[in-house]
């Protein structure tokens, strides 16, 4: 009987991380998929964009970065150190891959940061939280509705917002953020705020929630911030 019992913990971690993987390998391809349909319904679409292919490339590595990483069970995360990233290149590019899924519902994102805010964290996981972040409030926002990112020193913190006015969150939805597999979305897996509080915890930041229901939802993450080399 134990052992049964054991199989079955086995069998639902296992789910739970394919379940995982499969939600972090459909944001870059959400990402990617909607630059091509925006092409196809362009017809003065320049092929010879090199830039547009080289974001759709970096999106398809992330992919391709994660896969390999699910795959080295024995050494999950082994390899993604921290290293000094800037902030707003980071932000600069993450926006630029979401601004084609914003268009296809008629949102667009604002993007306002301050110069010299270098932190201490793995990029590929900075993208992936702010990926989350920024997805969540297009998705929360109704349409020609913006949804704004910000990035400023505060001291020795650098404060990123992610601010929209969307749906917003009564006080009893806002507690369950982060729980696995909660999602208010038909098409949702409720793995994005697990992953982004867990990237968070794990270089030493602070994630806040300010939302009202029927007005919209400011995210506040807060990391050290290091100095310029
Ligand atoms: P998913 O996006 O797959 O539903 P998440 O973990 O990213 O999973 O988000 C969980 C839930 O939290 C969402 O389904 C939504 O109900 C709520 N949520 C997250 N961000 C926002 C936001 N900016 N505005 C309103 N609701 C949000
Ligand atoms: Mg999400």
């Amino acid at each position: 009987y134990y052992e049964q019992v054991q199989q079955a913990e086995r069998l639902k971690m296992i789910a739970n991380l394919t379940a995982a993987v499969a939600h972090e390998i459909r944001n870059p391809v959400t990402v990617v998929r909607g630059f091509l349909q925006l092409y196809q319904q362009d017809p003065a679409f320049d092929v010879s964009d090199k830039n547009k292919f080289k974001l759709m490339i970096d999106e398809l590595n992330t992919v391709e970065h994660i896969t390999s990483q699910f795959l080295t069970l024995s050494k999950p995360n082994g390899d993604l150190k921290p290293e000094r990233v800037d902030v707003k290149d980071v932000l600069h590019s993450v926006t630029s891959l979401l601004s084609s899924y914003a268009m296809l519902s008629d949102n667009h994102i604002d993007i306002d940061v301050e110069e010299d805010c270098t932190i201490l964290i793995n990029t590929i996981e900075f993208k992936q939280l702010l990926m989350n972040l920024i997805k969540n409030a297009v998705e929360a926002s109704e349409a020609g509705m913006s949804v704004s990112v910000t990035a400023r020193r505060s001291r020795h913190y650098i404060e990123i917002r992610i601010i929209d006015q969307g749906s917003g969150m009564s006080e009893d939805e806002l507690k369950l953020l982060g729980t696995p597999f909660y999602s208010l979305k038909s098409n949702g897996t409720g793995l994005g705020l697990m992953i982004c509080f867990n990237i968070v915890e794990k270089y030493g930041g602070e994630i806040h929630y300010h939302s009202l229901k029927g007005h919209g939802t400011t995210v506040t993450v807060r990391f050290l911030a290091v100095n310029e080399k």
